[in-house]
């Protein structure tokens, strides 16, 4: 245990480190306010026994200035040392940010009592502090699983729905044009039926992968939107923009070269329907996505392997 004392008067302060190290704790010791500030940032004590009446800053100040650190993660309890002994010396030194007052001349036996007892503050909090960050890494890993499909660890079917209706009304705001894909593998139930589910699981991890990896810009989102259907919104993009990363991503599926002979095309191939919208007033974004949907339909029907872009969309 590390103990910062501030006291100008050396009589004092010879004594005061007498009674810590008779504790077995550490002693540093500053004998201004200035010096103080600074011996806590660079010392980070345990525990900070402070003086009132110093050469230049006085006590209430400097613990007004050691709790201005807290936020950097420096705390350590302060006590009070002091001759004054009016009611509102105590509770200023209170209000500064001190947690305990002690009268000058203070007894060996009572600052160990004291010290002892904030020794417990101090060991409580540090496990507060530990419990605290261990939370924040639970909730953030709660937070990334909570928006990730659990197969292909893309984002989920929730994630998208939450990216589709932020990113939409934040085009409506800037009547800007959001685009969406919608894609889905073919012949996929043939595939399952070929190789088996659990091949089927590891196409479509494949699949999801192929899409993240054409993701460029970091509110471009690729999700599983159900089954082996996926959805990529990308905000700020109209339809030759979606047309391009569409035909990007089916050129990268093709060359993944999954065999599939039950397919016409020898192997695993995907369809999209593509569609974009500046939104409207009034205008859900339910009709980008059905656009997008009918477009995808049509390549289906088309033949499958290929892309479809859907036609305007009206905005009301
Ligand atoms: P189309 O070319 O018209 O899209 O035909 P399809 O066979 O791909 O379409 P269909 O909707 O008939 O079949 C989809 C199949 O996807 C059926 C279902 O068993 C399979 N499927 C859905 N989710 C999963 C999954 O998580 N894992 C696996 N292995 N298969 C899945
Ligand atoms: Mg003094
Ligand atoms: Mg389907
Ligand atoms: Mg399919």
């Amino acid at each position: 245990m590390k103990i910062l004392i501030v006291e100008d008067s050396r009589t004092n302060l010879q004594i005061l480190t007498q009674y810590v190290q008779r504790l077995g704790a550490e002693v540093v010791h500053a004998m201004s306010g200035q010096e103080g500030i600074d011996l806590f940032q660079r010392e980070q004590p345990d525990i900070v026994l402070l003086d009132i009446v110093l050469p230049d800053i006085d006590g209430f100040g400097v613990a007004q200035r050691i709790r201005a650190l807290e936020n950097q993660g420096n705390w350590a309890p302060i006590i009070f040392l002091s001759s004054l002994d009016k009611d509102e010396d105590i509770e200023k030194g209170i209000a500064a940010g001190g947690d305990d007052y002690l009268l000058k001349p203070v007894s060996e036996v009572v600052l160990g009592a004291k010290i002892r007892a904030m020794q417990r503050i101090v060991q409580m909090r540090t496990s507060l502090v530990v419990m605290a960050k261990k939370l924040d890494r639970a909730n953030a890993e709660l937070r990334r699983l909570s928006a990730s499909d659990g197969l292909t660890g893309i984002a989920n079917r929730r994630y998208f729905d939450e990216a589709i209706g932020r990113e939409w009304r934040r085009a409506r705001r800037l009547s800007a044009s959001v685009a969406l894909i919608m894609c889905d593998v073919d012949y996929f139930k043939l595939y399952n039926d070929t190789y088996g589910h659990q091949a089927g699981d590891d196409c479509l991890r494949r699949v999801a992968a192929t899409l993240q990896k054409f993701m460029e810009r970091a509110t471009d989102v690729a999700a599983r939107f159900g089954g082996e259907e996926f959805a990529i919104v990308l905000p700020e993009t109209n339809i030759g923009g979606a047309l391009f990363i569409a035909e990007k991503i089916r050129h990268g599926i093709h060359d993944l070269n999954l065999t599939h002979d039950a397919s016409p095309f020898g192997k695993v191939t995907i369809s999209m329907g593509i569609a974009s919208a500046i939104p409207g007033v009034d205008n859900p974004y339910d009709d980008l996505i059905q656009a997008a949907d009918r477009a995808l339909y049509q390549a289906k029907h088309e033949g499958r392997d290929r892309v479809c872009r859907a036609d305007a969309i009206p905005a009301h």
